[in-house]
């Protein structure tokens, strides 16, 4: 038997006025796991995160650790945050300024009433766990960002939560920082076996630090699935563009058949493109958005073959950055940039191939100002 999820949510519903910050969504997270919510800014992370900790109450829907709800809007079931034992590290950290680093991080264990020797034991334990041991004296003022990251993560561990709450706990951080302490996170993480939910809208922190990832857009998971399966087979065109570079063309339908389908690239007559077919089911003579990731796509001097799937571009600028070229390419009024080993040198007005392979090429509806829709 399927082991049942450690974290459900199902239903999840917030509206803010007429804003619908989270709309009707349904997760689950294994024990152990980490789910990142990942989407642009606005689409209703923070929002789901709070209704897990229970900072904010849902409008509907339930949310059930170990199959007990801790929420139910129709059961009429609210838990105060301190009663769901879960930690939560905020985006400011909101770590108090007036107390030292020992009694920040001891803070949830006196609110609990725990003993003295007990409080001792366990802050020095958690503040080893994040590098900061010998710190306990010093006035959390006088702390770094990455210092005070770790007293804002010792904190929410300190009482063994079931479930760690992350909301962009690393975005505060400069770059060199920001990479060691996610680096350190998901060490921590995985010592622990603690089951998280991580909030970001960094696709290297969310690709790098989740077993799976949900993808939200406007309140709504648009798809949600391991790293590898949401990058290279998304579900929605909002999926591939939020993660990762995708050259974008313009065209129509020429032919679809059950497996395959043909586009003609607008730009040029007779440059036709083969490709997997969609899910949705374009007719014939429908304008449609083809899309590839770069990375995906070579560049020939020569027209191969029946000469599908070939695209002539002409090189506006081809920029040297030391191991690799960056190539602005031109095809009618559409432009990309690709990336190209310094083995292979074009030059400004030369004309090339750029070969898009069939099954790395994906076809998304468009609407009237030609943008790619979700469907
Ligand atoms: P960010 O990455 O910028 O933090 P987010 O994805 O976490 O964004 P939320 O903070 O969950 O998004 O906000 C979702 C929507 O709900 C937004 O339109 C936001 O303006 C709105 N919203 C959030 N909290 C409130 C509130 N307390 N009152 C009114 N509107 C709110």
């Amino acid at each position: 038997m399927a082991e049942q999820p450690f974290l459900r949510a199902t239903g999840l519903t917030k509206n803010f006025g007429n804003v619908a910050a989270v709309n009707n969504i349904e997760f689950d997270v294994s024990r152990g796991e980490v789910l990142t919510l990942l989407g642009p800014s606005g689409c209703g992370k923070t929002t789901t995160l709070r209704m897990i900790a229970g900072f904010e109450k849902p409008d509907g829907g339930e949310i059930e650790v170990e199959g007990t709800p801790v929420v139910s809007i129709s059961k009429r079931i609210l838990l105060a945050p301190e009663k769901r034992e879960m930690g939560m590290v905020f985006q400011s950290y909101a770590i108090w300024p007036h107390l030292n680093v020992f009694e920040n991080v001891a803070y949830p264990l006196r609110v609990r009433r725990i003993k003295g020797n007990v409080v001792q034991d366990k802050v020095e334990s958690v503040l080893s766990l994040v590098g900061l041991d010998g710190l306990e004296d010093r006035p959390a003022l006088l702390l770094s960002g990455g210092q005070q990251q770790r007293v804002a993560l010792a904190r929410a561990l300190i009482y063994s939560p079931k479930i760690l709450l992350l909301d962009e706990p690393l975005s505060n951080l400069d770059a060199k920082l920001r990479e060691q302490m996610r680096v350190e996170l998901k060490a921590l993480q995985r010592r622990l076996s603690i089951t998280v939910v991580f909030v970001t809208h960094d696709q290297v922190e969310a690709m790098t630090l989740s077993d799976r990832l949900a993808v939200m857009n406007h309140g709504q998971i648009e798809q949600l699935a391991a790293p590898h399966e949401v990058y290279t087979n998304p579900a929605t065109s909002f999926v591939q563009e939020f993660l990762g570079r995708v050259i974008w063309m313009q065209g129509c339908v020429m032919q679809r058949e059950s497996e395959r389908m043909v586009v003609g690239l607008d730009g040029e007559a007779g440059v036709q493109i083969q490709c997997p077919a969609t899910e949705f089911s374009p007719k014939s003579g429908e304008s449609v958005v083809v899309a590839v990731r770069p990375e995906e796509v070579s560049v020939g001097k020569v027209k191969e073959g029946e000469g599908f799937n070939q695209v002539p571009c002409e090189v506006d600028t081809a920029v040297f950055l030391g191991d690799r070229y960056e190539c602005h390419l031109r095809f009618g009024p559409m432009s990309f940039t690709l990336y190209t080993s310094v083995g292979e040198f074009f030059s400004s007005g030369q004309k090339v191939f750029v070969n898009l392979p069939e099954n790395a090429v994906r076809v998304w509806r468009k609407n009237e100002a030609g943008q790619p829709v979700s469907h």
